[in-house]
């Protein structure tokens, strides 16, 4: 559908959606942001919507700089799923034992795992360089107590809110009913913990005072600040990756145990908070995306609507407008609180009829209605993305 500038910033602040739908507070940010003087430009998908420091849904090109909280603080956080050879009419028509026998294989919610799983006995992960991966721990910041015990055993386990794990259907096209395993995780308490610390030694950095918000504060190439936090963020994003493909490598294994001759193709994976080096115009950045993917010319990516809505499977079109990106998701449309005034747990049986899941009172905050229509994202960014599938879930394991 092709953007909408942002009027009145110093550097290009180009908007993927109608910009007077933005929420007051998400377009003061972008107007916050379009004014930092490292920023080359800003690209803000349709789920764009108010965050800490910086909106949810947006791209931000920085020169030689870099904006901790720009980045969001689960380092790392993204989706992942694999196409299996199952299709609809294999699975069962009560669904409820494969939802338990997921939820008894992967810790929810703040549960982590007493005996760190092993993933070097993990199915298909044997060989993926755990041991360098653990070594490289040695250079990360140590203040942060217990640190290398938490990433163990937090690693397989997918974290609360709105993490879940989908068994999804194929919906039209050629491979019609195929079913999807998807799940969105990240780098659990261990990212959080270190952006968390990182932000709030960038804020008392000299050249971040008299910032229009002081959240929005950067590290400069070339200082120690910045090399710290590069180290913790390289560390962080690998965790995310990793923790991502343990748990669908064990998803993968709970679908075996039911069906012995499945098999599985090339695993998509996708951070949506994360920083990249990129080039645009013969200039070097970095590129935070902060609820949105990478959308390079033929890069997969999974765009998920909600717990009711089912998702997307993406190919981007490498439209370096957006610095090659797309929306991460459907977006909120309202906060959790204000959902939960607006919903009852009436309407969330409701709106996720079909898909074998909780339908409490403690997950109304996430109810279908509370998150934008995913359709209409969609059609907003068709310049940036092409529709490979499109998915409706039929299990759905909330965080
Ligand atoms: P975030 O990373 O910002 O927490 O959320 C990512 C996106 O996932 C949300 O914007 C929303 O569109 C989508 N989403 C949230 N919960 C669910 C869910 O249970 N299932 C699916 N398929 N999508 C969800
Ligand atoms: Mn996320
Ligand atoms: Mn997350």
């Amino acid at each position: 559908m092709g953007f909408t500038p942002l009027a009145g910033t110093r550097a290009p602040v180009r908007v993927w959606t109608d910009p007077y739908g933005i929420e007051p507070q998400a377009a003061q940010q972008l107007r916050n942001i379009g004014a930092l003087p490292w920023v080359q430009g800003v690209a803000v998908m349709p789920d764009v919507h108010f965050g800490k420091g910086a909106t949810v849904g947006s791209v931000i090109a920085m020169r030689q700089a870099v904006s901790p909280a720009a980045v969001g603080v689960d380092i790392g956080c993204g989706m992942s799923a694999v196409r299996t050879s199952l299709t609809a009419a294999d699975l069962p028509d009560d669904l409820a034992p494969l939802r338990s026998a997921i939820e008894a294989t992967i810790p929810v919610g703040f549960a982590k795992r007493n005996d760190p799983i092993d993933p070097r006995r993990v199915r298909g992960l044997e060989q993926a360089g755990w041991d360098a991966f653990w070594r490289r721990f040695g250079t990360l910041d140590r203040r942060v107590a217990q640190l290398e015990s938490r990433a163990q055993h937090q690693l397989g386990t997918l974290g609360g809110g709105n993490h879940f794990i989908e068994v999804c259907v194929e919906q039209g096209g050629p491979e019609d009913g195929q079913v999807w395993l998807m799940l969105h995780s990240g780098s659990r308490n261990i990212g959080k913990e270190l952006a968390e610390r990182h932000i709030a030694v960038a804020r008392r950095l000299p050249h971040n005072v008299g910032l229009p918000d002081r959240d929005l504060a950067v590290f400069l190439a070339g200082t120690p600040e910045m090399d710290a936090y590069r180290r913790d963020l390289w560390w962080a994003q690998e965790y995310a990756r990793r923790n991502r493909a343990v748990m669908l490598a064990l998803l993968c294994g709970v679908v075996r145990d039911e069906f012995p001759d499945v098999s599985y193709g090339e695993p998509i994976s996708c951070h949506h908070n994360y920083v990249a080096e990129e080039t645009y115009d013969g200039v070097d950045v970095l590129v935070t995306r902060k609820g949105a993917i990478r959308a390079g010319q033929g890069d997969l990516g999974i765009i998920p609507g909600s717990m009711g809505t089912g998702s997307y499977i993406a190919r981007g079109k490498g439209n370096a407008d957006a610095y090659c990106s797309a929306s991460h998701g459907a977006g909120r449309r309202m906060s959790r609180g204000q959902a939960k005034r607006t919903y009852s747990t009436a309407d969330l049986v409701r709106q996720t009829a079909g898909v074998e899941c909780r339908k409490d009172a403690g997950v109304v905050d996430e109810i279908p209605g509370a998150y934008k229509d995913i359709t209409k994202v969609m059609a907003e960014q068709d310049d940036l993305v092409e529709v490979v599938a499109h998915l409706k879930q039929v299990v759905c394991v909330k965080g």
